[in-house]
């Protein structure tokens, strides 16, 4: 039985699209790059937020809820930052329709019911919350402060993919605000490293931290952090940013606080984000021409078990055994379900759990009763062992952290065979070409070599890794001295 999933050698766009949709994680809606996330993906969703939610109060921050819309002048005030953004901005003019007097049956906007000043539909929300936290900060008491909010965006793009890209997507925002530069950095470089841990300890996907270039940062931001993390055909995907906005929006907000010398000064901001985009990171990173293929620590249902029988007196026999695993498994906060659906053939629902990306499958037949067993499957290598019904929990504990750090370490395995360093420009194209992946090259530093590279090859400067040796160089195009490498890739 096949799940008619295209082969990624074949197109892997086309099976990403396929998997997307046919994985019950999401599909496309009425509305023009806009999403519908489904029970399934959006279950995996939700176990992202939890353990991201988990380490921002770790690290001392509070949850909190901001408008939707932000209005016209508010928006206008970090002009940096509304420049960048103002190209994919949706914006609300009018608050009411009324029945069309030349189209009946049809509304048409109410001509009187113009707002005097128009709504923007929130891209990103530092305006909104800098004017709110103008109120909140008088003293260095106030200091620091530490909020996250979790919330939808809208940022109109004109070439959207589900998940990796889409016009409205889910997200989380941290916005802090501190009393000096060097806690506000602190603070950069901390939640950075927060999402490169959640990357790595839960998602099983590599990343690599960096900064980016002037080109590539936020706007309105002073430097922008990253991880950046590379897909199974060779592209690189930003998974997430951490900004350090310097005074900036303390200044265009007129933020200030009262010093313990009783000086008053602009406060210190930052702001970090993660998106549904990670959805699209995670299937991209580890999954296969049979379908998903999910870390245990992100999956809605780790184990999987489906009764083989005739008849349903079998079954009874098979539930009878099955039921006291279930519970004990569910007691060790194992995330498990017994398929005992009779409107179903085995061989469906092995389909259907491969194609989901459960990481461990039970199977128990006639057979298994009489000898007392199960059959074990793991997803991420299709492996499949015979266990006896006494050793089955332990065997489950073994698998769910062996699945984990098996999928991080091919990740990472095949991350470090896309590293290529090159030193001419022409060996830079060769590999792009033939091999993609991340390139590290040394870059004079400037824009103009930075935008030619763009122009010839698509390349973008993925990042400055943090970890980059300090070694002199010379940039491949212009010859120019250059401190450190930088990695250069195809980017989603
Ligand atoms: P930014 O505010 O631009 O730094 O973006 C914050 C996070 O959202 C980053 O991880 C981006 O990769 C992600 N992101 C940006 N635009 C989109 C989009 N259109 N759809 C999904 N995720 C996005």
């Amino acid at each position: 039985m096949g799940k008619n999933l295209t082969k990624r050698s074949e197109d892997y766009s086309k099976w990403y699209n396929e998997l997307v949709v046919k994985a019950n994680l999401a599909e496309n809606s009425a509305v023009r790059g806009c999403m519908v996330i489904k029970p399934y993906g959006f279950a995996i969703w939700e176990k992202m937020q939890a353990a991201l939610d988990k380490m921002f109060k770790e690290t001392g921050h509070e949850n909190a809820y901001f408008p939707l819309f932000v209005p016209k002048s508010l928006f206008e005030a970090e002009e940096k930052n509304a420049e960048g953004f103002a190209k994919e901005c949706a914006v609300v003019t009018h608050y009411r329709l009324q029945n069309d007097p030349d189209k009946p049956g049809k509304l048409r906007v109410d001509p009187n019911a113009k707002l005097e000043e128009e709504l923007v539909v929130r891209p990103t929300s530092e305006a909104i919350i800098w004017n709110t936290y103008k109120g909140w900060i008088q003293s260095y008491r106030d200091l620091p402060l530490l909020i996250n909010q979790w919330a939808n965006v809208v940022r109109w793009e004109m070439r959207t993919r589900l998940f990796l890209r889409t016009a409205e997507f889910l997200w989380q925002e941290g916005h802090t605000a501190h009393a000096t530069e060097a806690e506000a950095i602190e603070e950069t470089e901390r939640m950075n490293g927060v999402y490169a841990e959640f990357a790595e300890e839960h998602m099983a996907m590599p990343v690599i931290q960096g900064v980016k270039t002037e080109s590539e940062r936020f706007a309105g931001a002073v430097e922008t952090y990253c991880i950046e993390a590379l897909m199974q055909d060779g592209k690189a995907l930003q998974a997430g940013t951490s900004h350090f906005l310097g005074q900036n929006f303390a200044k265009a907000f007129d933020v200030k606080f009262a010093t313990k010398e009783g000086k008053q000064e602009h406060v210190w901001a930052t702001s970090w984000g993660v998106s549904t985009r990670l959805m699209g990171a995670l299937i991209m990173t580890h999954s296969d021409d049979n379908g998903l293929v999910l870390p245990p620590k992100l999956a809605p249902i780790q184990v999987v078990i489906v009764p083989i029988y005739k008849g349903l007196e079998q079954l009874d026999v098979i539930s009878e055994k099955v039921e006291p695993l279930v519970k004990e498994l569910r007691a060790k906060g194992i995330s498990v379900k017994f398929d005992n659906r009779d409107t179903h053939k085995p061989g469906f629902k092995f389909n259907e759990y491969e194609l989901k990306g459960v990481p461990v499958r039970l199977a128990i037949g006639q057979r298994d009763l009489e000898n007392g067993t199960y059959e074990v499957a793991r997803r991420d290598t299709l492996e499949k062992e015979t266990v006896p019904m006494d050793d089955v929990v332990a065997k489950i504990e073994f698998l769910l952290e062996d699945i984990q750090t098996n999928m991080y370490q091919k990740a990472h395995s095949f991350r470090e065979e896309n590293i290529t360093e090159v030193e001419t420009y022409e060996e830079f194209k060769k590999v792009l070409e033939e091999k993609g992946g991340f390139i590290s090259a040394h870059w004079d530093g400037t824009n103009e070599t930075e935008e030619k590279i763009k122009n010839d090859t698509k390349a973008t400067i993925r990042c400055i890794p943090l970890d980059a040796e300090n070694k002199e160089g010379k940039c491949m195009v212009t010859g120019k001295l250059s401190s450190k490498r930088v990695l250069f890739a195809k980017a989603y």
